[in-house]
C-alpha cells in the first residue's frame, strides 16, 4: 500500500509516518528529511536547498522528484510507502504517478492531516526550542503555512478527484490520530 501523509508544517506527519513505518513496516519517504540530509553531508544540492528552505519557499520539482525516484525505483518501499511531505505540486503529483505505474502500483489513500493554525504555530515555536530547525523561525513558518495553503488547493483535489482523499482531525493526541490513521487504512485497504 502506498500512502501520502498531507498537511500543515507541524501538522505531524513525520510523527504518524515512523509509527506507520514501524507497525505495518513501510518505507517513510520524507523530502523534508532527505534534503535536511544533503544539507547535513554539505552536497551541491544540499548548499542550493538550504537558502530556498530557510526562507520557507519550495525546493524545486526537478530536485524533489529526483531524490523520491531514486528512492522508488531502488525498491526501498515493496512492502510500501509513507510519501511525508511530498507531492507539494501537481508536477511532483503527475510524476509519483508515473513512477509508481511503471512499477504497476499507485497511490491507495491521501491522508490530509487537519490542523488549526494556532495550534501549529504553537507546535512549531516548541520544536524550534527542542530540534532547533533553521526553518522554524516565526517568519519562515508563515510563509510555509502560506505556500501550504496556496498548493493545498492545487494538490488536494487532484486527489479528491480520484476519491482516495481521507480527512483525519490532527488536533489530537499523537495516540488518537494514530488510532483514526489505522482505521482509515483498515477501512479502506
Ligand atoms: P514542514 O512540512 O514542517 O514544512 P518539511 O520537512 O516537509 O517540513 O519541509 C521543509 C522544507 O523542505 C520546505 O519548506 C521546502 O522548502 C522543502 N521541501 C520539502 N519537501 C518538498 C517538496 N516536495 N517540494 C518542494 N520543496 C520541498
Amino acid at each position: 500500500m502506498n500512502i501520502i501523509l498531507f498537511g500543515p508544517p507541524g501538522a505531524g506527519k513525520g510523527t504518524q509516518a515512523k509509527i506507520l513505518e514501524r507497525e505495518y513496516g513501510f518505507k517513510q519517504l520524507s523530502t523534508g528529511d532527505m534534503l535536511r540530509a544533503q544539507i547535513a553531508e554539505g552536497t551541491e544540492l544540499g548548499l542550493q536547498a538550504k537558502t530556498v528552505m530557510d526562507q520557507g519557499r519550495l525546493v524545486s520539482d526537478e530536485i524533489v522528484i529526483g531524490m523520491i525516484r531514486s528512492y522508488v525505483e531502488s525498491g526501498a518501499c515493496v512492502k510500501g510507502a509513507v510519501f511525508d511531505g511530498f507531492p507539494r505540486t501537481i508536477a511532483q503529483a503527475e510524476a509519483l504517478d508515473l513512477m509508481l505505474s511503471d512499477l504497476g502500483r499507485t497511490i491507495d489513500i491521501v491522508v490530509e492531516l487537519q490542523v488549526e493554525d494556532e495550534q501549529l504555530i504553537a507546535r512549531i515555536q516548541n520544536r524550534a526550542h527542542e530540534e532547533g530547525r533553521s526553518d522554524d523561525t516565526l517568519k519562515a513558518f508563515k510563509v510555509r503555512l502560506d505556500a501550504y495553503r496556496n498548493y493545498a488547493a492545487d494538490v488536494l483535489p487532484y486527489y479528491q478527484g480520484k476519491g482516495i482523499r481521507r480527512p483525519v482531525n490532527g488536533m489530537q493526541s499523537v495516540e488518537c490520530v494514530s488510532e483514526d490513521l489505522h482505521a482509515v487504512l483498515e477501512r479502506d485497504a
